[in-house]
């Protein structure tokens, strides 16, 4: 069950982040996957029951698409490229340019305390 794998895998994370920020509930979480990913309906449908119970329960999913983004290895942060650049907006290093393929990452949880 891939499907199943990765909703708990995502729900672990979300757990972690709601139990890190005391927050009581989750509304709404962005995921950024790569053109390869597969995240389907199902995935969100089967993620929606198996969040029954936790802060994430009821969460709204936003899924954007991406090829690729730019890490930085020092923050180890990703973030997008713009016009070309490639350097980390937070440290000012140069990132390296990451191709998202079948990866997904959570990009920001919107909660309530
Ligand atoms: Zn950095």
């Amino acid at each position: 069950m891939f499907g199943n794998k990765i909703s708990r895998q995502l729900i672990d994370i979300i757990r972690d982040t709601a139990v890190r920020n005391r927050a009581r509930r989750i509304r709404k979480i962005t995921l950024v996957a790569g053109d390869e990913a597969v995240i389907s309906q199902s995935l969100l449908e089967h993620f929606a029951l198996m969040s029954k119970g936790t802060p994430a329960e009821g969460a709204l999913v936003e899924i954007r698409k991406e090829n690729s983004r730019v890490k930085c290895e020092a923050c180890r942060i990703f973030f997008k490229q713009k016009s070309g650049d490639t350097h980390c907006p937070r440290c000012g290093k140069k990132g390296i340019e990451f191709v998202l393929g079948k990866k997904f990452f959570i990009e920001s949880l919107k909660i309530e305390v």
